[in-house]
């Protein structure tokens, strides 16, 4: 496990030997910093049918299943959809299921991952079953914007928080995985996850891609062809990292170790030209995530432009 995660679960142990049983909990993570590890363990620890102190057996039936994902017991819900939400049917389905007796008697597991997703109408469904939960039903909710759950449902659940690591906690677990922690470094200014080269490698490699295309355009290639490499790719990616190496830019001086690492250093297109298409990039981002129509690859060929546009008044 992860070390910025151990006073997390050294908590969790204590409310593990505590006299009341806990039902729902929410485990509240770093932006950019998933806490699997430490949710995993938890969950194997509730369904494992002889759990040594705050640690499942790993090898009961129970066990087994849960490692392999294929548990009856563990129920998984997340956002959904092109809007990213937790509507009411699943909490509806798992409410229903929660009432039931466990498939292989030692509890029954509903994991909330991405929790804030829920929309009103879920939360409410959920904190109707959290208010008096079933013997043996547990829910445990993941989040790392806990400020947008329902109040009320906060108040239901046993809050644990995760702290996020030193930066030199973060490069001795890059090490410690055979990570180089150059690429942690990079995923982080390029996606704001430190972890996405390990967790996410897909995500980071093409955050990386519209890295490349970045400098290419500034260096003079084509925008348009630029952007039309990335009319297919999630295009949440694609705008974060435009987003992020704009604001690196916008650092500049002051943070000259990204500058070098992003090779963004040297002379750079006034501030209030990176500001102007900065607020491009998050408005095509907002109008994405409130899925007002947006034309994608019209979006990312304006942006691209514009990126090649305020480069193109800097002398070389
Ligand atoms: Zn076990």
């Amino acid at each position: 496990m992860a070390p910025w995660l151990s006073a997390a679960w050294s908590q969790i142990e204590l409310a593990l030997a505590g006299a009341t049983r806990v039902q729902s909990w929410c485990f509240v993570y770093p932006s950019g910093l998933p806490i699997n590890q430490l949710t995993d363990r938890f969950v194997a620890r509730l369904v494992c049918l002889a759990p040594q102190g705050a640690d499942s057996c790993g090898t009961c039936a129970s066990c087994q299943m849960n490692h392999e994902s294929t548990h009856p017991d563990v129920t998984f819900i997340g956002p959904e959809g092109a809007a990213g939400m937790i509507k009411v049917g699943p909490i509806r389905d798992a409410v229903k299921l929660a009432y039931m007796t466990p498939s292989l008697g030692a509890a029954r597991v509903f994991r909330v991952v991405g929790a804030d997703a829920m929309n009103e109408e879920s939360s409410n469904a959920l904190l109707k079953v959290i208010e008096e939960p079933p013997q043996g039903s547990f829910f445990v909710l993941e989040t790392s914007s806990p400020g947008r759950l329902l109040p009320t449902l906060v108040s239901r659940l046993r809050m644990i928080s995760v702290k996020p690591p030193e930066s030199e906690e973060l490069a001795q677990y890059a090490h410690s995985i055979s990570v180089d922690p150059m690429r942690l470094r990079r995923a982080e200014l390029l996606l704001g996850e430190p972890l996405a080269p390990e967790q996410n490698a897909e995500r980071f490699a093409l955050a990386e891609q519209v890295l490349t295309a970045m400098q290419a355009v500034r260096g003079g290639q084509d925008p348009e062809v630029a952007a039309k490499a990335f009319v297919k790719q999630d295009a949440e990616t694609v705008l974060i990292t435009l987003s992020r190496v704009i604001e690196a830019c916008i650092r500049g001086p002051h943070d000259p170790l990204a500058a070098e690492i992003l090779r963004l250093d040297g002379p750079r297109p006034p501030d209030a030209m990176l500001f102007q298409l900065h607020d491009r990039v998050q408005e095509v981002r907002r109008q994405a995530v409130q899925r007002i129509h947006v034309n994608v690859p019209m979006a990312l060929g304006m942006l691209f432009s514009g990126w090649a546009f305020i480069w193109s008044k800097v002398l070389r």
